[in-house]
């Protein structure tokens, strides 16, 4: 049995309301999110398959794996892709104190802003300087297992952080959901604004790479544009 919903019931985004669970808009507009990432090979394979669509989306990285795969962490941002702090150790909020939780997020936030930093040198004086990273300044957050200490997420919100949790879960990283079901979570719920979620992670490669090329094929034909966060 499924804890968490596929959509995020009304009632639950008005008792939160704290948090982004969609944005507010009437145009065909989705904005997917992979979690967990940069994971090799799968990561790049996200990135070439949104690019077919043209789809921009956001990715919320686990720092651990921006230290380890650099240059792939970089590839989604000179692709033009949004990036959101997911912690470093991918952390269960309610395991941890406040300070630890915090100094985790931080630690992140260094390393995101160390590797843009270093993409702006590399970059420079070339045809891609044009690239100025304004979104880098837009602080996006979300909790690993979409659950925090409200300290915690008081804490992080006095930081700059917004919160994005979710308005669409593709149940992609569960082995008992079948491919199809997957794809059916997702093209069955998602609507205008809608933030939907998928992981970069090998153990949700195989709903993934099923679900996600047909997820963007179906709205696609529908009209829909697929946006990063920003
Ligand atoms: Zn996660």
């Amino acid at each position: 049995m499924q804890i968490i919903p596929v959509k995020t019931p009304g009632i639950v985004k008005l008792v939160f309301p704290n948090f982004i669970w969609n944005i507010n808009t009437k145009n065909k507009e989705l904005y997917l999110t992979f979690d967990d990432g940069p994971t090799p090979e799968i990561t790049d394979w996200v990135l070439s398959t949104l690019d077919v669509y043209n789809a921009k989306a956001t990715f919320f990285c686990i720092g651990n794996n921006i230290e380890k795969h650099p240059e792939l962490f970089q590839t989604i941002i000179l692709k033009g892709h949004t990036i959101g702090n997911h912690t470093y150790n991918h952390l269960k909020g309610w395991k941890h104190k406040t300070k630890d939780y915090l100094d985790d997020v931080i630690k992140t936030e260094e390393l995101i802003n160390s590797q843009i930093q270093l993409l702006n040198s590399k970059t420079q004086n070339t045809q891609l300087d044009n690239l100025e990273f304004e979104h880098w300044n837009f602080k996006i957050f979300r909790p690993p297992y979409g659950k925090f200490k409200s300290k915690q997420r008081k804490q992080l919100q006095d930081l700059g952080y917004k919160i994005v949790l979710w308005d669409v879960l593709s149940y992609d990283w569960d082995k008992a959901v079948s491919e199809d079901a997957c794809l059916q979570n997702v093209t069955s719920t998602a609507k205008e604004g809608s933030i939907i979620v998928f992981h970069d992670s090998l153990k949700a490669s195989r709903n993934l790479k099923h679900a996600l090329p047909k997820v963007l094929d179906y709205f696609s034909t529908r009209g829909f544009v697929f946006k990063s966060l920003n």
